[in-house]
């Protein structure tokens, strides 16, 4: 096949020498509550071109690759004293795949377990491009089906105003499990 970002031929859909020169990751700390922390590896912008409708197709692979690059290494380096659960922000499949569960699964370590399909959002609203008063008003309304008394870390695809990680976070404490911090990939205001 062709890399899809220089046409040279590939044995995958983005080359070794793109995914060297590209997809340099750079951690990135953000504090979107008190001592509660998310941490990305991209400027949004930087990775948008990828994420792109143009590539659609091949999406699962290019988060699979994204992944591969940010937070399986960070799950490598991680160390706790318990076993932790990487749950993905509403792993609903869209478009044959969910991108937040691509994620989740990349997290996978000795100490890290995913758990899929117990954090839902109830209202479907989509964010991208609303304001910060507009996501406000309209909640995602998280359904949490898991089980209680777990240590957690989010998995979500982009932070942008951190509201979705806060209300995530906000149903998982209700639920009795203690969140230690969010990832996501790529950050809009980084
Ligand atoms: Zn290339």
């Amino acid at each position: 096949m062709k890399c899809t970002v220089c046409q040279k031929f590939s044995w995958e859909i983005i080359c070794q020498t793109c995914q060297k020169n590209l997809l340099v990751p750079n951690l990135h700390k953000r504090e979107v509550d008190k001592d509660f922390f998310v941490y990305s590896f991209y400027n949004h912008s930087e990775i948008s071109e990828l994420l792109n409708a143009k590539y659609h197709f091949f999406g699962d692979k290019i988060y699979n690759i994204l992944a591969k690059h940010t937070l399986k290494r960070f799950a490598t380096s991680f160390t706790y004293s318990n076993t932790v659960s990487a749950i993905p922000i509403d792993d609903t499949v869209n478009d044959n795949f969910s991108h937040t569960a691509i994620l989740a699964k990349n997290l996978q370590s000795k100490i890290i377990k995913p758990y899929y399909n117990v954090l839902k959002a109830t209202n479907k609203v989509k964010y991208a491009g609303q304001t910060l008063e507009f996501r406000q008003k309209h909640k995602r309304d998280f359904k949490y089906s898991g089980k209680s008394f777990l240590d957690v870390i989010l998995v979500d695809d982009i932070i942008t105003t951190g509201l979705t990680m806060l209300e995530a976070r906000e149903i998982l404490q209700q639920n009795d499990c203690n969140v230690l911090f969010g990832v996501a990939l790529s950050d809009a205001k980084f």
